[in-house]
């Protein structure tokens, strides 16, 4: 849970446990959410505001921002796609360029989400139709440029599932097949331990290539691309206030989660990157009924324990002790990790 400095101090938090720092990545205020804290630890201003009547913001006021603001976001979606390189296919790889370039415009999305709820809902409404996604994304048959990074985008996305480390390793002409598709390539002699679990999970899908629907998603594709840029987390994180858009954003975290751990093991600056998933997971899953909501609806602890098994399999030693037979060191000091800790108990 978090509270803004301004709804502390207007709060009574008399005999409450607090811990107070300064968060330099923006986040959202919990205060008035009930699903997150008592009503007694609201603050003055968001006390009253229960069940009192907000007038609404005369629609035309908005319509201009409804029109516009589709074609602000997809101009954002090209640079994006365009300014992408892969770490291995170039030298002169330098994403803080491209990033650079794009700061004035995220900085007008993050002074948007500050202009309060009404404008809040109409960015919602953008980031989640998936009619406007489908419009704008493929670019106009004419427009050379939209096609191309159409293209690179496709590209991208194809490369976003999770090969398990025997379908890298059998080589010869084994392709970026997502695990789980090729069930075959998983009854590799001496894997019998990973085999039993991976089966187990229930869909293969946690595995599988990346697809989008709206907005927010290839958004998130990006940022995670992109390593987390600062301005970017802090305009997603801005927007948690709208329901609507939190239930989504929590949806979409979740369904690129596996993507997001891929990236972080690419990372070179996996410090300063998991920091930002960290605070990014901590907002989201402070709110009980939402992370029962998306445990429940989409397998966040599956895809929790995939990942972590996936990123174990990638550090496996192989065993000394017993020659090329199916025990991994990885596996010895887990076993005496268990047994010290038993023993312990
Ligand atoms: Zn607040
Ligand atoms: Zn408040």
């Amino acid at each position: 849970m978090s509270l803004c400095a301004e709804c502390f101090n207007n709060g009574d938090h008399t005999g409450h446990d607090f811990n107070m720092f300064r968060s330099q990545a923006g986040g959202a205020c919990d205060c008035g959410d009930g699903n997150v804290m008592r009503a007694s630890g609201f603050c003055s201003r968001h006390r009253l505001k229960t069940g009192e009547n907000v007038p609404s913001v005369p629609r035309d006021l908005l319509l201009m921002s409804e029109m516009v603001l589709p074609r602000f976001i997809i101009t954002i979606i090209q640079y994006l796609r365009d300014g992408y390189t892969e770490p291995e296919s170039a030298a002169d790889r330098d994403l803080q360029k491209v990033l650079q370039q794009l700061e004035p415009h995220i900085s007008f999305l993050e002074e948007l989400t500050k202009m309060g709820g009404a404008m809040r809902t109409v960015l919602t409404k953008i980031l989640t139709n998936q009619q406007t996604f489908k419009e704008l994304s493929m670019g106009q048959e004419e427009n050379v440029y939209a096609k191309r990074n159409y293209e690179k985008y496709l590209s991208a996305l194809k490369s976003s599932g999770l090969v398990s480390v025997e379908e890298k390793g059998a080589g010869a002409g084994a392709t970026d097949t997502p695990a789980g598709e090729d069930q075959e390539g998983l009854q590799g002699v001496g894997q019998r331990k990973r085999v039993k679990l991976s089966s187990s999970t229930k869909d293969p899908s946690i595995m599988d290539t990346l697809k989008h629907k709206c907005f927010l998603e290839e958004l998130l594709f990006w940022t995670i691309k992109y390593e987390f840029p600062q301005k970017m987390v802090t305009f997603l994180l801005n927007m948690l206030p709208d329901q609507d858009y939190k239930i989504t954003f929590t949806k979409t975290f979740v369904q690129h989660y596996a993507f997001i751990m891929k990236t972080l093991m690419k990372s070179h600056e996996s410090d300063t990157m998991s920091n930002r998933i960290v605070h990014i997971s901590v907002q989201l899953f402070s709110n009980e009924e939402l992370a029962r909501h998306v445990t429940e609806e989409c397998q966040l602890l599956d895809i929790m324990v995939t990942v972590l098994l996936y990123m174990m399999e990638t550090c496996l030693i192989k065993s000394e002790l017993q020659g090329n037979k199916t025990d991994y060191t990885m596996l010895h000091r887990l076993q005496s990790y268990w047994i010290a800790g038993y023993k312990m108990s």
